[in-house]
């Protein structure tokens, strides 16, 4: 049973007003909002449990290290990893670029090295191999895309050469809405031995995913894009790889022994973990974690399929609608420009209508130069919104577009 409207009340920033009309709230892409049991759950552990984790043999200490362990394990078991050494506490799915990216750098990048990534991807898939790879005099190649919004899967089959080190791909496009085929590009990749990362930013609030599954070595996600609090995210990856790449960071934590001549580093996942951890966003991650798995995924799933079909069939009949990026396989991300009017006017004017949407680039300028446009208005839907959200959308789109 998805009942929709007892799932809306968990949410007590949807029955805001903004500019007296009620807040229709699109901009899931950018992050979600939060249910009342994650936001209750972090006020409840800075009154009644707040210690430092790890650290303290005291009783609250222990407490929420047991709280943080706990989410550990819950976000195993939600992908589907074999161990919790596999799972790595981040910032988000940023921070979780740049440690595999130093780390899998200093480890396994050489001068003349290759790393693959799409056209399609966000900055902060470009922008840490990038550095990487100017520090290691390695190079970028890129997927190309057809002018749907789907990667080209011949073209990267043929990107691959004796120096290609790792694939770096974003699951789900959080501009076109393209569900990549990774399935298949960490196949192939594995055909050449090459390892991959796939960012997971916007899948994982969107449908299942399961790491053994899908197989492939990395994946990185960020919490507050899945119902859970900001500053906390998850850098998956296989204990082998793990266990052959250095520190990110030194501190605290992540070491076993420090002297002045030595330091030993501590076992996964600490290794990775160095200084104090943002427990409380742990816990509340996994809270937001169990509130889509009583949901169901697959009921998210079909839920935002369904708003996704119903908005592009109702926006398809709006004059001068153009949708940017139309794959087959099309994930819960609607981008579009509507005439001449330019993406900012759009969203600035459907905002007076208390239409929150998101404009601009999307943090992904290659491929707003790839599309030849500057920018786009992109809704996103989440699990909360309904049919007649979509309506007040289009009504809205209708309205600006009659004022120009
Ligand atoms: N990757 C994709 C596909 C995203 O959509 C985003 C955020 O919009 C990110 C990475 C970065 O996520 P964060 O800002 O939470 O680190």
């Amino acid at each position: 049973m998805y009942d929709i409207n007892k799932i809306r009340e968990d949410f007590p920033i949807l029955s805001r007003k903004i500019y007296n009309r009620p807040l229709v709230y699109l901009d899931n892409g950018a992050t979600t909002q939060k249910p009342r049991c994650v936001v209750e759950a972090m006020v409840d552990e800075y009154y009644n449990v707040n210690a430092n984790v790890h650290r303290g043999v005291h009783f609250l200490s222990q407490q929420a290290t047991d709280l943080h362990e706990a989410s550990r394990e819950t976000v195993r078991a939600f992908i589907n990893a074999r161990s919790t050494n596999e799972i790595l506490f981040t910032r988000g799915t940023t921070e979780s670029i740049n440690l595999l990216a130093f780390s899998f750098g200093e480890a396994f990048i050489h001068e003349g090295d290759e790393i693959i990534v799409s056209t399609m991807e966000h900055h902060s898939n470009i922008v840490p191999w990038q550095m990487m790879c100017e520090r290691k005099g390695a190079k970028l190649r890129v997927i190309p895309m057809f002018d749907n919004g789907e990667l080209d899967m011949d073209a990267y089959k043929r990107l691959f050469s004796k120096t290609t080190r790792l694939v770096c791909c974003a699951h789900v496009s959080n501009v076109l809405g393209t569900v990549n085929p990774v399935k298949d590009i960490i196949t192939i990749a594995h055909e050449h031995n090459v390892p991959v990362l796939i960012d997971g930013a916007q899948s994982t609030p969107h449908f299942k995913v399961d790491m053994q599954e899908l197989d492939c070595d990395f994946f990185a996600f960020s919490g507050h894009k899945i119902y859970g609090p900001t500053g906390v995210g998850v850098l998956y990856g296989k204990e082998d790889w793990l266990d052959k790449l250095p520190p990110y960071q030194g501190g605290g934590e992540m070491i076993k022994n420090v002297s002045f001549e030595k330091t030993t580093y501590n076992e996964l996942p600490y290794k990775f973990e160095a200084g104090t951890p943002d427990y409380v966003a742990t816990h509340a991650l996994a809270k937001a974690l169990d509130y889509v798995s009583a949901l169901g995924m697959d009921n998210i799933y079909a839920h935002e399929q369904e708003l996704t079909r119903y908005a592009m069939e109702r926006m398809s009949q709006i004059d001068g609608m153009r949708f940017i990026g139309t794959p087959s396989h099309k994930d819960a991300v609607i981008s579009f420009l509507v005439g001449n009017i330019h993406h900012l006017d759009m969203g600035t004017l459907l905002d007076r209508l208390g239409i929150a949407v998101r404009t601009g680039h999307h943090c992904a300028e290659p491929l707003m130069r790839r599309l030849g446009i500057e920018g786009t208005v992109r809704a996103s839907f989440g699990l909360y919104n309904t049919k007649e959200e979509v309506d007040a959308l289009v009504a809205g789109i209708e309205r600006v577009a009659k004022m120009f």
